[in-house]
């Protein structure tokens, strides 16, 4: 029998992890494809790029012993098993991983002014190492401290801002919701952060941006009430959507093994619409949950293709971190669902619930209580024992 060919597209976090479980498999051949041009790098280190010094070349990504092609997938062809590359070439599979991660939500096209504005540079992104070098040039360029618009609520945004703020920066953050961060960290971390981010820096919460203007130097962004605010940049930073090569047309949707209901198809990472029967349909885009994913998407196949024990379904448990304003706004899990309050002395812990489990926890200066939590996720029983600490409320998350 030949040996099983598994195709790996996307070198980030679950392309890597699963490249690094599946290299030392003698039973399989694996290849790893990359984007054409882009020296794998790990994405969420390129804050230290656009707002550092950190040289690019410290943030490329170790990736394990596989063929490696840097090329990009513009097709699958799932019957044919066959991956179709830009530069022309077909690549044929057995298996086939999925971790082509994510693209930045952006401006929509039909907001005024927007797409001068990003072609002139005044409007952008921080997903890319491009994007970072691209902000990097811009805040040295400027030769003073900044006028940073931010437009986003959720944890880049939030790190961004405490790291402009503590350079010196002055930062405008704007955010369609009054408690931006909610769907990220849930209702009681974020309240707690708009309360950080109204004592340092200007808040623009509840309003959106109706129209950007690139001025000289900066950019005049417009709020939903005709408020003008005035900046040398606009950030984006709104979330990320799926990005799969066609046939898909955003995500991948897996079940709870990670498999897409197409024979030897996986997908991991930020690229995953998971649906299970523990949380439903969620979808979680964060370095170490990709890790896990990758890990657990090569599990899969090798099981598929007899190689290997059945891991078992997915469930996320793996930690994420953020440093705000001098905090450590750590989570671990799934960070949604119902919330209730653990009283943990001077740590601030909050339980994230799906009927009798605790699916996530997330805390304010509490890392060592949130990390604890991760092996107990999704027990199947509401328990409140690691912090010995009394149920104090609930709430929707
Ligand atoms: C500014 C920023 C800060 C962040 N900070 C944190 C943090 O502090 N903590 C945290 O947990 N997470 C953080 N994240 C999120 C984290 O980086 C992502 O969740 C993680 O990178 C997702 O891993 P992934 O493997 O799914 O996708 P990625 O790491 O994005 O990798 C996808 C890869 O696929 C390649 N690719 C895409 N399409 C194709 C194609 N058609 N053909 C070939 N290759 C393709 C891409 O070039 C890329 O190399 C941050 C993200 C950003 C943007």
């Amino acid at each position: 029998m030949t040996t099983p060919h598994v195709l790996i597209v996307g070198t980030g976090a679950a392309g890597a992890a699963a490249a690094r479980r599946l290299a030392t498999e003698r039973e399989v051949r694996v290849t790893l494809v990359g984007d054409t041009e882009v020296t794998p790098y790990t994405r969420m280190l390129i804050k230290g790029i656009a707002f550092g010094s950190t040289p690019p070349e410290l943030i490329a990504l170790p990736l394990p012993e596989v063929d490696r092609l840097a090329d990009s997938v513009t097709r699958i062809d799932p019957v044919d098993r066959e991956a179709h590359l830009a530069s022309g070439a077909r690549l044929g599979y057995d298996a086939l991983v999925i971790a082509t991660g994510s693209r930045p939500r952006l401006l929509p096209d039909t907001l005024p002014g927007a797409q001068t504005a990003m072609e002139h540079g005044r409007v952008s992104p921080l997903h890319s190492l491009p994007d970072a070098l691209r902000i990097r040039a811009r805040l040295a360029w400027l030769g003073r401290p900044a006028r940073v618009a931010i437009y986003g609520g959720g944890i880049i945004a939030a790190e961004t801002a405490s790291t402009l703020h503590d350079a010196g920066h002055t930062v405008l953050l704007i955010a369609r919701s009054t408690v931006p961060g909610a769907a990220a960290f849930g209702a009681p971390v974020a309240e707690r952060l708009v309360a950080a981010h109204q004592s340092r820096v200007h808040t623009y919460f509840g309003h959106t941006v109706s129209r950007v203007d690139a001025a000289d130097p900066g950019v005049v962004v417009t709020l939903d009430d005709d408020r003008p605010l005035i900046a040398d940049l606009l950030l984006l930073a709104l979330g990320t959507l799926p990005a799969a090569p066609a046939p898909w047309a955003g995500g991948v949707d897996v079940d709870e093994h990670l498999r897409t209901g197409l024979p030897r198809h996986y997908a991991a990472g930020g690229v995953a619409l998971h649906h299970d029967e523990a949380l439903g349909a969620w979808r979680i885009d964060h370095w170490e949950d990709a890790v896990a994913q990758g890990t657990h998407a090569a599990r899969v196949a090798l099981h598929d293709l007899d190689l290997g024990d059945d891991p078992g379904p997915y469930l996320p448990r793996s930690p994420f971190l953020a440093l705000v304003y001098g905090h450590a706004i750590t989570g671990v899990g799934a960070t949604v669902g119902a919330t209730s309050l653990l009283e943990t002395g001077d740590e601030f812990v909050v339980r994230h619930e799906r009927g009798d489990s605790v699916i996530g926890v997330t805390g304010i200066d509490a890392v060592g209580t949130v990390a604890q939590w991760g092996p107990r996720l999704h027990a199947g029983t509401v328990t409140c024992d690691i912090a010995q600490a009394p149920l104090l409320g609930g709430g929707g998350g």
